[in-house]
């Protein structure tokens, strides 16, 4: 290890920067944020430096350097860009003992900073000893991901809580009641922005420690469910707070829709069981109500339960009658929006769903006819509008049936986009009149989405470049637009 990575307590300690430009007054700003007393030692000041002497916040010494700047400080920083300057600084430090950084020049500094993520109590540093700043910088962009961003709030929620825990749980007891914090409800809880919720599931954390020995096995008394939208496909298009939770899940109940690549995202040592079905397949259809069941008993066997849902949970995925059974039998839920499928395909295909002129608004429809033929097919049929529809591919024929009938114009410019954000992703143009047999000449399966709409004749490719394909291309294999 070339550098001890170290805090610094600097409230309200001297600190020497000379230099007034653009980067002192980045470092300027890191150390008034550190709560240090700042001097700033240049002839001249950047507009920001400026401000903040002008506020009070820092004293600024209108000189040049000379060693008697640094009596008495607790740090100095060098960033003048000036290399005998900046020797001056290393060495007159040195003299006094007092730590230095050279900006960009490890060779005259005796302490480096890191790259930092704040997340304040908590904060994380990342170092290169200097050698490799872009790769320490690469990173800590991997850790912020998964850390989310409310961390601070969890560190502070437990400091707070920190006396009256010790008085109340012995010290064997302490940690196993800590760790449950930390991974289990009460977490989630903070991290998610409920506070009061946080709390209760607090109390009864507490309450399960005083009563019961499973203090000691670190294992949660008290399990929840997070309803987690998976999004379309790729699993670069999971949310972050789902990424988090299904690194905490115990259980993940996923329907077959979720692809392996997003599996893969979750905690290794999670049960993984498929309560899914592909529509119209009979095999491996978990009814609905045995799916509430499961995870009604996996809670209450105290497990952290993800159910991992294609898209977003509450469009066409019955997370709504999920939520309710699981509130009926008083399971505490997360709800973790998704991308949903049509938002997926309109950036995977580069069709926008809305655009001026063109399309004023958006509606995402049902296909699964004719169960759910409830629709209002003369208001879908109106044109200055995108239809999206879902779960329609085994009715391409009916919908753009019903939709002529009320209205729309064989011409209207339809797509069908299959697979969309996946790698096997197809899209395929064509018009209201012909968009079936397209569809089925080229083999198009589910999961597919069919857009309706004047928008889907001027879209764009998703690397933006215009497409060749004209609406009227007499055949499927014209049409047809692998990604
Ligand atoms: N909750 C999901 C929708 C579930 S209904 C969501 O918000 O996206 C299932 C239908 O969604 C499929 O029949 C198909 O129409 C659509 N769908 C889901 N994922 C898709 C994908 N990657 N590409 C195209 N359509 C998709």
């Amino acid at each position: 290890m070339d550098y001890l990575p170290v805090f610094l307590q600097l409230r309200s300690a001297r600190v020497v920067i000379v230099g007034g430009g653009r980067i002192a007054a980045r470092k300027a700003d890191l150390l008034l944020r550190a709560g240090a007393h700042l001097t700033v030692v240049a002839p001249r000041l950047h507009e920001d430096l400026h401000d903040r002497a002008a506020a009070g916040r820092l004293t600024h010494l209108a000189e040049s350097f000379v060693p008697a700047h640094l009596d008495g400080t607790t740090l100095a920083i060098a960033a003048t860009g000036l290399k005998e300057v900046n020797i001056a600084v290393s060495e007159a430090a040195r003299q006094r003992n007092v730590p230095v950084n050279v900006v960009d020049d490890a060779s005259l500094s005796t302490f480096i900073f890191p790259a930092i993520i704040d997340r304040s109590p908590v904060v994380v540093a990342v170092g290169s000893a200097g050698q490799a700043p872009v790769l320490a910088r690469w990173v800590r962009e991997q850790i912020e991901a998964v850390l989310p961003a409310s961390l601070g709030a969890l560190a502070r929620f437990m400091g707070e809580r920190r006396r009256s825990v010790q008085r109340a749980l012995g010290a064997a007891a302490r940690r196993a009641f800590w760790e449950r914090i930390v991974r289990g409800r009460a977490g989630a809880r903070v991290l998610a922005g409920d506070e009061p919720g946080a709390q209760r599931a607090f109390e009864a954390e507490m309450w399960v420690s005083r009563l019961t020995t499973s203090a000691a096995t670190g294992d949660s008394a008290l399990g929840e469910v997070y309803l987690i939208g998976a999004g379309p496909g790729d699993p670069d298009l999971l949310t972050l707070r789902a990424l988090q939770l299904l690194q905490q899940a115990d259980v993940v109940l996923y329907d077959r829709l979720v692809p392996p690549a997003v599996l893969e995202r979750c905690r290794r040592e999670a049960r993984r069981i498929c309560v899914g079905k592909v529509h119209g397949a009979a095999q491996g259809h978990t009814p609905q109500e045995d799916i509430h069941g499961l995870m009604v008993r996996l809670a209450r066997e105290g497990l952290k339960v993800a159910r991992l849902k294609g898209g977003d949970p509450f469009i066409f995925g019955r997370g709504g009658e999920e939520a309710e059974a699981l509130a009926r039998h008083g399971i505490p839920y997360l709800v973790v929006p998704g991308i949903t499928a049509a938002l997926g395909a309109a950036a995977g295909a580069g069709i926008p769903l809305t655009q001026r002129g063109l399309a004023q608004s958006v509606t995402l429809v049902t296909g699964h006819l004719p169960e759910d033929d409830a629709l209002d097919w003369r208001a879908l049929a109106r044109a200055g509008q995108t239809v999206v529809f879902y779960m329609g591919v085994g009715h391409l024929g009916s919908i753009a049936a019903r939709l002529r009938a009320a209205g729309a114009a064989d011409t209207l410019p339809a797509a069908l986009v299959e697979r969309a954000t996946l790698p096997e992703q197809r899209v395929l143009r064509g018009t209201l009149g012909r968009i079936a047999e397209l569809g089925s000449q080229a083999g198009i399966s589910a999961p597919a989405l069919l857009i309706v709409g004047e928008i889907v004749r001027s879209s764009l490719a998703a690397d933006g470049a215009a497409l060749a394909t004209s609406v009227a291309a007499e055949t499927a294999a014209d049409l047809i637009q692998p990604l």
